[in-house]
């Protein structure tokens, strides 16, 4: 049992995709497919999609399921087909999934898709099916960035990397006026 988050360095990044790739491969995902469980959002700042404060240096930003800690897909959902599991990451129950689409419709952050291939809704669940089922203790888009920018963990054991980060250095979840409270952080 844990309560897994993650962190980004996202100022590290150099938008090579190696995070998307690694993603698909682990997941089945189609290499081709356009609707995956992370994706890159350039220009952020330009666009002024999240943050009003100064960071005009900013390019490129990581983007995946926000593991809300109060998650409104969760809510949405009228069929009781989402949940959290023990280790603190939000999942699906498939066989419930009937693709109404409320939890797409409903998440703050466009982190929900259609996966053509079940039939149901999808989004990165820190490769809970994968890595975590195998024993690993990283996620595929970690270990595979060549920036070493995403930091994954527990976040209620101390001694953990991403703790002492967060402990470190300051830091900020997106759209907090939404009340998510997200277990993803992006490092200042
Ligand atoms: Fe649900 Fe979206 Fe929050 Fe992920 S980011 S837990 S899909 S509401
Ligand atoms: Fe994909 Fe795993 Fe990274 Fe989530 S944690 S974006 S499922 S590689």
């Amino acid at each position: 049992m844990a309560n897994y988050g993650m962190a980004f360095d996202y100022k590290l990044c150099i938008n090579c995709h190696a995070c998307e790739v690694a993603c698909k491969e682990e997941n089945g995902i189609d290499l081709g497919a356009k609707n995956h469980r992370l994706w890159i959002q350039e220009d952020a700042l330009v666009k002024g999609d999240f943050w009003d404060l100064d960071r005009s240096e900013i390019s490129f930003m990581q983007m995946q399921c926000q593991e809300c800690q109060d998650a409104p897909c969760l809510k949405a959902c009228p069929n009781g087909a989402i949940y959290v599991d023990e280790n603190g990451i939000v999942r699906l129950h498939q066989d419930k999934c009937d693709l109404t689409r409320a939890c797409m419709e409903a998440c703050p952050y466009d982190a929900r898709y259609v996966d053509e291939k079940n039939h149901v809704t999808d989004k990165c669940i820190f490769c809970a099916d994968t890595r975590l089922a195998r024993g690993e203790t990283t996620t595929a888009c970690q270990i595979t960035c060549p920036a070493k920018l995403r930091y994954f963990g527990d976040l209620d054991d101390e001694n953990s990397e991403i703790s002492k980060v967060l402990k470190e250095r300051e830091h900020f979840t997106l759209k907090p006026e939404a009340g998510t409270k997200p277990k993803l952080f992006y490092l200042k």
